[in-house]
């Protein structure tokens, strides 16, 4: 072994000493670097060698040889637009996450609001929505002229937190909308019991959880529709892409009417063929975009199932390092997808070095990580969206003072946690165990220099 790698017994010695020992004296992971030479090492960030210069898996992944056909085949069928090569990919992925019916659209961010709008979530309409989230999630809740009403974060799952819910239900109330972020599942069984109750819909952002289950039921089909993205950076990566799937025959024929201009399908029927019958836009897939979800698609369940066995095998790694602690499942979760691996830092258990300097140390090390995101409950961008004309003219005074709506959206829980997670990328989970060690062993090496770092 290398001088960069150093002994787990010298760490487990170390953080014994910050006394905050999580656990230590009980639940300490078999010893898998005592084999390793003893030293442990500087800190790359402090002149030292890093833990790790090789890079890590390339994102996309795609097969020449296969990929490549079904796109040509689409270039030289003349026919780019929507045509077969779409309804293939939509009934490959109706069937794939146990839904009934598929809707395949343009990007994620247009299936939730053409969901949304054949939900009939409209002006005047609350939707309750948790802050940690893509952006894309809220715009689309604007974009429909609904109000986003925020549901406080569950720190430990980085999930809304069900139990806050309730709370928050008022008689403009129409939609919860959970997000499953993260790729790991949002507590649907709770959700769906308040939905039942309180007689609300349920759209489900799905666009980080493909394959993700609550009770071995895949998430997406837990509410009334479901919708998934498939952007460059997610785990069925066609550049842009997205789908809403459901159960409900009318709805989906009403965001398939939707998402072509408002022509007649299926129950959306005209008086006269060409009819335009409902108010409609257009956000169709392309036969080229379908062509790369079906090439991806036969990669997705064995890509899945490395992240999990990696995501796992890592959190177990490091979860007994004092100030790190590891992601959460919510209740009855039987499936974790990983679009990303979080965990959160607390610098008390790293001499109080800030978590901006541990995650340069870290990245020194040649472990690329990221902060995540900022809270969305109180961005410029809702007040922009509550001066618009819609807005103005549809909602009270009073619920469109900015400085009212922030206070009546504080979710604590969520700002702390922005200030605290640190995330590894999926592509990272696609790595050997011994790329999962490198992350390990990188962190100790960080928490074992935290205070020269600092
Ligand atoms: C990516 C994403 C979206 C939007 O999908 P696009 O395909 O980029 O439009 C929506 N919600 C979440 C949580 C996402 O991660």
């Amino acid at each position: 072994m290398s001088e960069k790698e150093y002994s787990r017994r010298k760490f487990l010695k170390n953080s014994t000493l910050t006394g905050l020992g999580v656990g230590l004296t009980t639940a300490v992971t078999p010893n898998l670097f005592a084999g390793y030479a003893k030293d442990a090492g500087t800190a790359a960030i402090l002149g030292g060698q890093p833990v790790r210069t090789k890079g890590w898996p390339d994102w996309p992944m795609w097969d020449p040889e296969t990929d490549e056909k079904r796109v040509i085949e689409v270039l030289r069928s003349g026919i780019w637009s929507r045509g077969k090569v779409v309804t293939e990919f939509e009934e490959k992925w109706a069937e794939t996450i146990g839904s009934k019916r598929c809707l395949a659209t343009t990007n994620g961010t247009y299936a939730l609001i053409t969901a949304l709008r054949q939900l009939n979530v409209g002006a005047g309409d609350e939707v309750i929505v948790p802050p940690y989230t893509f952006i894309a999630t809220i715009d689309a809740i604007l974009m429909v002229g609904a109000m986003p009403v925020f549901v406080d974060t569950n720190p430990a799952t980085f999930q809304i937190d069900a139990d806050k819910i309730e709370e928050k239900i008022t008689s403009l109330t129409s939609t919860i909308l959970p997000v499953h972020i993260l790729g790991l599942p949002a507590d649907m069984e709770k959700i769906m019991t308040i939905a039942r109750n309180n007689n609300l819909a349920v759209l489900e952002d799905a666009c980080q959880a493909w394959l993700a289950e609550i009770n071995n039921k895949k998430v997406g089909t837990f509410g009334d529709a479901g919708c998934f993205s498939f952007q460059n950076s997610k785990h069925l990566p066609i550049g842009e892409g997205g789908a809403i799937v459901s159960d409900n025959d009318e709805f989906m024929d009403r965001c398939f009417s939707f998402h072509n201009f408002g022509r007649p399908h299926g129950k959306v029927v005209g008086t006269v063929s060409g009819e335009y019958v409902i108010l409609g836009s257009k956000c169709r897939s392309t036969e080229y975009q379908a062509a790369i979800g079906l090439a991806q698609l036969k990669r997705l369940e064995e890509q899945t199932k490395q992240r999990e066995k990696n995501a796992e095998y890592l959190r177990a790694q490091i979860k007994d390092i004092p100030g790190i602690l590891p992601y959460e499942l919510s209740e009855n979760a039987t499936r974790a997808v990983f679009h990303l691996f979080p965990f959160r830092y607390k610098k008390e258990g790293f001499h109080d070095l800030s978590r901006s300097k541990f995650i340069k140390a870290l990245r020194a090390e040649g472990i690329p990580c990221s902060g995540g995101y900022s809270p969305l409950n109180n961005m410029p961008y809702l007040k922009d969206a509550f001066q618009s004309k819609n807005f103005q003219k549809v909602y009270p005074k009073k619920m469109l003072d900015f400085d009212g709506y922030v206070e009546r959206n504080e979710c604590p829980q969520n700002d702390q946690l922005c200030k605290e997670a640190v995330w590894f990328g999926q592509n990272m989970l696609l790595g050997s165990k011994s790329d999962m060690n490198d992350i390990a062993m990188a962190i100790e090496k960080v928490f074992n220099n935290a205070d020269k770092i600092n």
